[in-house]
This record gives structure tokens, C-alpha cells and sequence, in this order.
């Protein structure tokens, strides 16, 4: 079980005619707006305080606690998106930016090592007395994750020194011996541990992180022991009494099967369970990962690679619950479960698992965050109405348009260290061995056992299926390229010279034997748009048709298509693709032809008559979904109802219109 590795993002240059318009944003908006909001420097935007509460727990400025349990976070991911910008490129003046707020949270620190401004300004006496509420060890993670980046990026030390100690603290205060029953309510402590031991190569933060994980479902519950506690407070009376299933401790995590809970913290903990898994070559919890992945992308993920179907407690529900227009799919749960897929990926050598990481970084991901930067979905749904998003009803959680900011504000700048850190999904090395899984515009330096390699890849992927890649190493280097075949395409041709290439197939990447100084090769894939169906369990969609071209899902939007898009029943063999230069920075949109419910003549005052509708036809315009709500707000709708002829029996293969104007 050898985990295939990452490549440092100071080895991957990107520059890519899809990706680009986003990667920049992080360096040139992200980091330095996100930084005023941190610093409360812009108006009009919700209220942060982090760096305040920083300065306030330093004992530099006085005042008072402001934000919710886990605001330190937002900063730790700012540092963690940073840090990933600054391996690209070097940048002092940010640097020295982020070295301040490095002082920052060491003067916050306290002399054993505990760091987190809510307990240290509001709450001091009760640090660690509601682990399921407190998320201390959430915001320690996210502290961690930032520290071991900014190492890597800068080879300055002092963060991870901050955090060693943080880490100490907490290995000896829930070891086995001094609470051997203590597990963290929303799980990231675990992944932050894992890379503690990944940069300093303490296996003690590695066992921690394990018994964070095992300790999960055994009874008696520990967040009920905990209540016992005199110091003990409430902190969310919302979530009293949740079930266990809500923070994944309904089971033991080795007997868990179905992905169930609060999405964010669940995938996180799968994420951690794949490391562990990989490790210590725990067969038996791999295939615990396995199962709670199949699980969600084979009956609790939406097209769009977003997961969490219920708006309330942000959860998972059951099996093809997948309501459309009040469901919540967090921009972080998609975070999350490309997190978990890109790991799964690394350790089994599946390029499945790489097909869901691209579906939901292409979709959900980018759909979370504005074209120009400045605006952010936290709930990303398939189907919006905007004047029935309403306070006080089931789609009070679902905005029609993006929002500045939020008081809850971890989205954003999770967005943003998914875009600085794209590198990390897009090639994996083994050896003398390279894994390529997203076609895009890049230059990757590798070190493949000794020999130093350069591979280009030029491509105006998706927008196109031709992808030109030119191998650049010594004459003595013999290794292998295997390249994700996307399980979309139905052709997926490799040549090299004019010629084509046979090539083996396995895990779904296509192996190519790599050898001598320079190598070309051209692959050739079929983007075309396709017409996608659920399946008949998921009774939102039944009748109704998703499109799709390469790795995007389309959608209708009102701009383009008029009010009322539930009145509109697609043509599925009427598809037909149409650059457009002057829209969205440049788009590939899907024309189709259809019908449309008529209004006009129906009495406004008449809800129900034994009436026929009238249809009239209509031309549709499909954009790509994570472009959605960059013109004018409108109306949006990823399923469109399907015009059809029902035949018994048939497996959906005649097309045929069964409604006629
Ligand atoms: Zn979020």
C-alpha cells in the first residue's frame, strides 16, 4: 500500500486557458481581500475581528472576543492559501505579512502551548471542556495544515515550532494514559496531525491522529461524559441532542458504511482515515474508505460533485435523497471530498477516484467562488427561485447570489487554498513513475528516481479534447506515464510521431512507456455534450436530464432563457456546442432546441382547470454551472424535465419527442 506522492508545488507551473482566470484570483484578490477582511478593513462586508482577537489574546490590544468558536481558522487558512501562492512564487512583502501574523498567534500562544483566541479572551478556565461544541481541535488543525505549508513554502521555521508545541500539548493531554476517550466534534485535527508528522516525522502525532479516529462511536459517548463536567457550557443550543450520526459517532469508524452526518466533518474524516489506512497498510480501513466513498458517489452525491442533501444540519440524509432547490452542498464539503477522493486515489492507483475529485474542483468548487474573486456560494444549489429564497422557510440557507462574505466564513478561504493548491491534484509521482490526472496548461519538473524530467503539457482542455505533451529527460531514464483516461470519454487516443500509440489500460490510466531524451506525445479525447440521467431511485430527477461536456455540468439560466426554467422540457438529441468569445470570459455554451410552458392565456387567478397547458418551442442556452450567477441573478436550473416517449420496456433508448406543439 505505497501511497503515490504529490509533487511540491514549487515543481508545477500552470498556466492554462481554463484554469487561469481562477488561479489568479487567489494571489491577486484572494490573499489581499480576504486580508481586509481578516483585518475588518473593508465596509460593508460581515464582521471577521480574527486578526483583533489575535491581538487581544496577545495581550496587545484590549477588547473583546468577536465571531463564532472557530474564527482563528479562517486565519490559519489564509496562511495555509498563502503559503501555497508563495510556493509558486516567492513574494516578500506577503511573506513578511504572514511572518507578523506568525508573531501574532506566538504571543497568543500559551506558555504550554495551547493557541485559540475564543478560550483565551471569552472562556478562559474551559478550554477543552465541550470538544463536541468548542472546536479547538478543529481550528488546531487548520493552524497545523497552515504551519506545515508555510514551511514548505519558506523553510522558516517558526510557525511549525508554534504548532509543534500546540501538538504536544495535545498529544499528552488526550494520550491514552490522561484521556483515553477524548475525540474532537468536527473532525481536521486529524488531518493536521497527519501533516505534523509528515513535516517532522514524530510518529506520536501519527498515533494521535489514529486514536482521534478509533476513539469515534465507542460507548459510553464522550460528548455525554463531557456534559457531566461542571465547567461545562452550551455553546450551540441548536445542535443539542443531535443525533450521533450528525459528528460520525454513531458506530466505531471501522464499521461505518454509509456517509451520514454533517458532510464537511464527515469527509474530513474520511480524508484522515485514507492517510491512516496508508500508513500503517490498515487493509481493513481502506476498505472501510472504500465503502463510505461508493456510498457517496454512487447514491449521496449530486452531478455536480457537491454533497450534504439537507439544508438543515448540513448533512447527509439517505440513499438518493438528492432534492435539487433547498439541498445544502457547502462549497467545503466539495472541498472535502476532493480531499478524500485525490487520497484514495494516491493509495489505491484508481483513476476513478481522480474522475470525482475533477468533478467536483471543475463544478462545485468553482461555482463557490465569483469570476472576479470578490463574492462566495457557501450552499450550492441545482435549482434556484430567487424570490422564494426566504428568510424563515426550508430555502432560507440557499442565496440566489454570491455573498461578500459571512459570518461563518470558512468556504472562501477554502476555495481559495483548493485553487493555489490545483498542482496537487494534477500529477502524483511514484518512482520513475508519473500519474497525470487533469489535463491542463502545465510545466511539471520532476526528480523520477535520479532523473531530472520535464513534462509540458499544452491543451485547451475542456474546451477541447487535444492535448499535446512534450517529455523532456537524460537517455537513461526508463519510467512510465500513466494517463487518466476520464471515464466520460469514449475515445481516448495516445500517438507519438504521427503514430499511434498501443497502450495498456490499467486503474483506468492508460500506460505509456517512457523512455530516451525527448518524447511528444499528442492524445486525442471526445469532449462532446451529453445528455446525463439519474437514476430512477433519485425521484427528484425522474424524467429530467443533466448536460454535460467533458468534465463540467451545464445549466440554464435565466438571462439566457427566460423565467420559469421548470416550464422547459429539453430536446435531448437537439445538442449542439457554440463558442461564445463575448460572454464569461470566453465560453463554450450548449445549444438545444425544446418547449415551454406558455403563461400567457392561463388566468393569473385560475390555480387549477381542467385546461391544457400550451407549448410553445423554444431555443435553450446551456452554460457551464460553475459560471452560474456572474451576469445578471436570475433563475438557474441544472435538470430540465425531458421530452419523451414513455414505451414500456425500453431502456430510454428512443428519443423520440412525445409532445408536440
Ligand atoms: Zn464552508
Amino acid at each position: 500500500m505505497e501511497k503515490l506522492k504529490l509533487v511540491s508545488l514549487k515543481n508545477i507551473k500552470i498556466k492554462d486557458s481554463f484554469w487561469d482566470r481562477y488561479l489568479r484570483l487567489v494571489p491577486e484578490v484572494e490573499i489581499p481581500y480576504q486580508w481586509d477582511i481578516l483585518n475588518d478593513n473593508l465596509e460593508g462586508v460581515e464582521t471577521s475581528h480574527c486578526i483583533s482577537n489575535f491581538k487581544i489574546a496577545a495581550g496587545r490590544e484590549e477588547g473583546e472576543f468577536y465571531g463564532a468558536v472557530f474564527q482563528d481558522s479562517d486565519v490559519a487558512k489564509w496562511l495555509e492559501a498563502l503559503s501555497y501562492v508563495l510556493m509558486s512564487k516567492r513574494d516578500p512583502e506577503w511573506e513578511a505579512c504572514a511572518d507578523e501574523v506568525i508573531d501574532l498567534i506566538g504571543e497568543a500562544q500559551w506558555a504550554d502551548g495551547y493557541i485559540n483566541t475564543y478560550y483565551t479572551i471569552k472562556e478562559k478556565g474551559k478550554r477543552f471542556t465541550n470538544l463536541k461544541e468548542g472546536h479547538e481541535l478543529y481550528t488546531a488543525g487548520h493552524l497545523m495544515e497552515a504551519a506545515t505549508a508555510y514551511y514548505r513554502a519558506t523553510g522558516k521555521d517558526k510557525f511549525l515550532r508554534i504548532m509543534i508545541k500546540f501538538a504536544d500539548l495535545i498529544c499528552t493531554l488526550f494520550s491514552d494514559e490522561n484521556n483515553s476517550r477524548a475525540y474532537p466534534g468536527h473532525q481536521e485535527i486529524e488531518i493536521g496531525l497527519i501533516k505534523m508528522y509528515e513535516a517532522t516525522g514524530n510518529e506520536k502525532y501519527l498515533k494521535q491522529a489514529k486514536a482521534f479516529l478509533e476513539r469515534r462511536g465507542r460507548i459510553p459517548d464522550y460528548f455525554e461524559e463531557e456534559k457531566k463536567n461542571p465547567a461545562y457550557r452550551m455553546i450551540f443550543p441548536e445542535l443539542e441532542d443531535y443525533d450521533r450520526k450528525y459528528a460520525q459517532t454513531h458506530l466505531p469508524v471501522r464499521q461505518q458504511k454509509t456517509a451520514e452526518g454533517h458532510a464537511v466533518r464527515a469527509v474530513y474524516m474520511y480524508s484522515a482515515m485514507a492517510d491512516i489506512a496508508a500508513f500503517y497498510k490498515d487493509a481493513d480501513l481502506l476498505n472501510v474508505c472504500r465503502t463510505l466513498w461508493e456510498n457517496i458517489v454512487g447514491k449521496r452525491m449530486y452531478i455536480t460533485g457537491s454533497i450534504g442533501s439537507s439544508g438543515l444540519l448540513e448533512r447527509f440524509t439517505t440513499d438518493y435523497d438528492l432534492p435539487n432547490n433547498c439541498n445544502y452542498s457547502e462549497s467545503c464539503a466539495s472541498v472535502g471530498l476532493a480531499l478524500f477522493s485525490r487520497r484514495m486515489a494516491q493509495i489505491t492507483g484508481e483513476a476513478r477516484y481522480m474522475d470525482i475529485a475533477e468533478l467536483a474542483l471543475y463544478n462545485t468548487v468553482l461555482a463557490g467562488i465569483s469570476m472576479d474573486g470578490r463574492s462566495f456560494f457557501y450552499v450550492n444549489p441545482l435549482e434556484v427561485w430567487p424570490e422564494n429564497c426566504l428568510p424563515r422557510t426550508s430555502k432560507e440557507h440557499v442565496k440566489p447570489v454570491r455573498q461578500k462574505w459571512f459570518g461563518v466564513a470558512c468556504c472562501p478561504p477554502n476555495i481559495a487554498r483548493t485553487l493555489a493548491s490545483l498542482g496537487e491534484y494534477a500529477v502524483f509521482q511514484n518512482g520513475a513513475d508519473v500519474y497525470w490526472n487533469l489535463y491542463l496548461g502545465t510545466e511539471v519538473t520532476l526528480d523520477l528516481d535520479g532523473h531530472r524530467t520535464v513534462i509540458r503539457m499544452e491543451t485547451e482542455f475542456p474546451a477541447e479534447g487535444e492535448v499535446k505533451l512534450t517529455v523532456l529527460s537524460d537517455k537513461d531514464y526508463h519510467g512510465n506515464l500513466f494517463l487518466r483516461i476520464p471515464h466520460y470519454v469514449k475515445r481516448f487516443d495516445v500517438s507519438s510521431c504521427g503514430r499511434k500509440t498501443e497502450y495498456e489500460g490499467i486503474k483506468g490510466y492508460a500506460k505509456i512507456p517512457l523512455d530516451g531524451e525527448r518524447q511528444e506525445l499528442h492524445i486525442s479525447m471526445d469532449i462532446e455534450p451529453r445528455v446525463i440521467r439519474s437514476s430512477p431511485r433519485v425521484r427528484e430527477n425522474i424524467g429530467k436530464a443533466a448536460v454535460m461536456r467533458g468534465p463540467l455540468v451545464y445549466c440554464l439560466e435565466e438571462q439566457d432563457n427566460g423565467k420559469n426554467l421548470p416550464g422547459i422540457y429539453l430536446d435531448p438529441g437537439s445538442l449542439r456546442e457554440c463558442y461564445r468569445e463575448d460572454i464569461l470570459g470566453g465560453v463554450t455554451e450548449i445549444r438545444a432546441s425544446g418547449l415551454r410552458a406558455v403563461e400567457t392565456g392561463w388566468p393569473e387567478e385560475d390555480l387549477y382547470s381542467e385546461e391544457k397547458i400550451c407549448w410553445k418551442r423554444t431555443e435553450l442556452t446551456f452554460i457551464p454551472y460553475a459560471y452560474w450567477c456572474n451576469r445578471t441573478p436570475g433563475e438557474m436550473l441544472v435538470w430540465v424535465k425531458e421530452l419523451q416517449k414513455f414505451q414500456e420496456g425500453q431502456n430510454g433508448k428512443d428519443q423520440s419527442m412525445g409532445v408536440h406543439n
